[in-house]
């Protein structure tokens, strides 16, 4: 690590632009007062970020900018610029082989830092320096006056001074980001853990809620696979009964038709009076034949009585003629008239219609013949043989006449019989015919009342299943609602009509049950929202988010903590073992610049108390700062204190030193704090100034042996000094009130510091 050059513009004096190279490992910067010289060294120190304007001997940033002369006028800005050689990546952030940081202030008191011309915070300068050993405290610019500064500091100021240059501070500095950050870390911590306890009822509820959704969704997607089947069967068993009542119905509808339209006829033709009424005629016709049969036979009987007599007579007569012969003679007159009375009787028993009356008739007739016979009895007319004869013969004649009658009357009878005969026969058929009649009309009706029931049945039940269609679309209907058009996905479902058919009813009843059971159960659990389930998903999102969160930050604390630890461990081990290798080289340095006596540093014991602190820190320090990353462990921290025992004498303790002593003191321990762990560059500003000849000879010695570790940038008035330079710088002040810079030889720099 080199230090290239320093470019300084509108600095403090240097109002015109001027560049120190720093080719050798000595530079001195020589000068008379007031010159300049210091503003060299205070450039160092503010473009390496220094916050404390009172270090740079001003009151407020403006003070650092040209403020003019008599020839020149004050400018509005200053800047300065330092080069470092990055050739091996001392500064491993950074890949240039250079590396410029710069720093400029403006009138309105306004810095602006830059690392290799990009803008910068004042942080990122402090860090990338903090990574080659240098930092705040500043014990690598040693200001004019500022010797003895680390005997002047407290003991915790100066434990910060050591740690600073044993190149602790890129630790502490990381320890104090570990910690910021691990508090930032716990307040999250704190924070994400509040944001989820008030999450928690909110979820516990959400949670409640979505498992309702859940079981919703669960008794829907069962309630579809139900009305899957359920609703199929329905259809099928409906469609098919339906044509099966119809083909059914038919049939017997249309034979009660028939059978309807055959019984009225048969009870019309009933009321008409049918086979009774013709039988009744035909029982009429018999009676009235019978009656005519009665009749004949009773004039048959009137015949035959007549014949009797006629016979008798007849008898009577052949006796009489043949007893008296020639016998009684009747007039032919008297004859004749008893023919014709005969004649007449006869008629009125043919016309008669009653039995009494052909008595009646044959009475009389029976009356005239007596009178007839007695009248010729009487008469002495007995008669010669021709009147008997003529008798004979009438009687003959009458006889005959009767017989035909008679046979006439059986001719007549034979005829009714006959036909009685007939009309019996007519009858019985006729009894037949309509007892048939009768049963079939009694089959009819039976026949008409089966039939009825069917087709009633049937009508019945085509009813009852226009009301389960109804309810069917209801259904349909219902499941519409309650599961979306998903619900027609039914109609897929492949049930045949045998198998529907093959199954007892009250089996799909059972499923409508299971369907109605199911619907009541979520009616009772209310409608699922979408925005729960939503807001729901959001919640636990959030939540799962905030426990990976605090996960990552538990994580990262861990890892803090045990970063913390390794920083910790690690400043202590390296700062115990520093100020071992300090005190050896303290005690070395102290001897050759005493003579002897003895020096070294002492860890004291931690000093809780915070305020102790109180370490010189910029006023402008708004950002993080070494001393704020440090401050909580500093007061737990041992100080460190200085014993020093001077040869020959008792003295000990600091506050008895001379100021010689003290300058002696200071550069033993801040050469022995260089020699442990070289800085880059040591700027010392007329360190040298108490010393005499003797020690001005030994401290040149002790320059030359730094500046193989580090650059020594020295303002010097001392020639012993100056002698080890390898680059003199001349810096003078002309009537222009400006500092310039020249490079001298040894030779003229004697002349120069004058
Ligand atoms: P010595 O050897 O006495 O310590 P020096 O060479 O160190 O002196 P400095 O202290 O660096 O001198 O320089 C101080 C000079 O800088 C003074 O002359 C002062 O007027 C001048 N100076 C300081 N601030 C400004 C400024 N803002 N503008 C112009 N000149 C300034």
């Amino acid at each position: 690590m080199t230090l290239k050059k320093l470019e300084l513009s509108g600095f403090k004096s240097f109002g015109r632009k001027e560049t120190l190279f720093f080719d050798a490992p000595v530079v001195a910067i020589v000068g008379p007062n007031g010159s300049g010289k210091s503003n060299v060294a205070e450039a160092f120190r503010w473009v390496l970020g220094e916050q404390s304007l009172k270090s740079l001997r001003g009151k407020k940033g403006e003070d650092l900018i040209f403020n003019g002369s008599s020839q020149l006028g004050r400018l509005s800005r200053a800047s300065v610029a330092v080069t470092f050689d990055n050739a091996n990546r001392h500064f491993a952030s950074i890949d240039f082989d250079e590396v410029v940081i710069s720093r400029e202030v403006f009138r309105d008191g306004t810095n602006e830092y830059k690392i290799n011309g990009s803008t910068v915070r004042l942080r990122d300068i402090i860090e990338l320096l903090a990574g080659i050993s240098i930092g705040a405290s500043g014990h690598h610019i040693i200001s004019q006056g500022e010797a003895d500064k680390i005997l002047n500091a407290n003991n915790i100021e100066r434990r910060l001074m050591i740690e600073e240059a044993l190149g602790l501070k890129i630790y502490q500095w990381k320890l104090g980001e570990s910690e910021k950050k691990l508090g930032k870390t716990e307040e999250n911590i704190k924070q994400v853990e509040s944001i989820r306890r008030e999450i928690v009822p909110h979820l516990k509820f959400l949670k409640k809620q979505v498992e309702k959704i859940e079981k919703v969704r669960e008794l829907k997607l069962e309630l579809q696979t139900l009305y899957r089947d359920y609703l199929k069967r329905e259809e099928v068993y409906l469609s098919f009964t339906k044509e099966n009542i119809v083909k059914e119905v038919t049939g017997p509808q249309a034979l009660l038709a028939d059978v309807s339209r055959q019984l009225a006829e048969r009870e019309s033709r009933q009321q008409a009076g049918g086979h009774q009424a013709e039988i009744v005629v035909e029982e009429n016709k018999l009676r009235e034949l019978e009656t005519k049969i009665r009749t004949l036979r009773l004039q048959k009987d009137d015949l035959a009585r007549a014949l009797g007599r006629l016979e008798g007579l007849l008898e009577f007569r052949e006796k009489e003629v043949k007893k008296v012969e020639p016998g009684a003679k009747i007039p032919f007159a008297e004859a004749k008239r008893l023919v014709e009375e005969l004649d007449e009787r006869f008629a009125e028993i043919e016309k008669a219609t009653e039995l009494e009356s052909v008595k009646r008739v044959a009475n009389n007739l029976r009356a005239s013949l007596n009178d007839f016979l007695t009248n010729y009895e009487n008469k002495d007319n007995h008669p010669g043989e021709v009147r008997v004869n003529d008798d004979l013969e009438k009687v003959r004649e009458e006889h005959s006449k009767l017989q035909s009658q008679v046979q006439e009357l059986d001719k007549e009878e034979g005829n009714h019989q006959t036909e009685i005969g007939d009309i019996k026969e007519n009858i019985v058929r006729l009894m037949q015919t309509a007892q048939t009649a009768e049963h079939d009309f009694y089959e009819l009706r039976a026949k008409k009342s089966d039939l009825e029931l069917k087709v009633r049945t049937l009508l019945a039940k085509k009813e009852t299943l226009a009301i389960e269609e109804e309810n069917f679309k209801r259904e349909l209907g219902e499941a519409g609602t309650l599961i979306g058009r998903e619900v027609l996905e039914y109609q897929a479902n492949d049930i045949s009509w045998e198998e529907v058919r093959n199954e007892e009813r009250n089996i799909q009843e059972d499923r409508r049950r299971k369907i109605e059971r199911i619907k009541i159960r979520l009616e009772d659990m209310g409608v699922e929202s979408s925005e729960v389930l939503k807001e729901h998903d959001e919640v636990v999102e959030r939540d799962a988010f905030l426990a990976k969160e605090l996960e990552d930050l538990a994580l990262s604390r861990e890892s803090l903590l045990s970063v913390m630890t390794d920083l910790r461990g690690k400043i202590e081990v390296e700062f115990n073992s520093g100020i071992t290798k300090i005190n050896q080289e303290f005690q070395k340095f102290f001897s050759v610049l005493f003579g002897g006596g003895s020096a070294n540093l002492e860890l004291l014991k931690p000093i809780k108390k915070k305020d102790e602190l109180s370490l010189e820190m910029g006023d402008e320090m708004d950002e993080s700062s070494f001393a704020e990353a440090t401050e909580d462990d500093t007061s737990l921290k041992p100080g460190v204190e200085i014993n020093v025992s001077l040869p020959r004498k008792k003295i000990k303790g600091l506050a008895m030193l001379s100021g010689g002593e003290r300058a002696l003191t200071s550069i033993a321990l801040l050469f022995a704090m260089s020699q442990v762990n070289p800085p880059p560059f040591l700027i010392l500003d007329e360190t040298d100034a108490a010393l005499d000849e003797a020690n001005s000879k030994k401290y040149a010695d002790m320059i030359e042996n730094l500046s193989k570790y580090s650059q020594l940038i020295l303002i010097t008035h001392n020639r012993e000094t100056m002698s080890r330079a390898g680059i003199l710088y001349g810096v003078t002040m002309g009537a222009d009130s400006v500092s310039r810079l020249i490079s001298i030889k040894f030779d003229e720099a004697e002349q120069y510091a004058k």
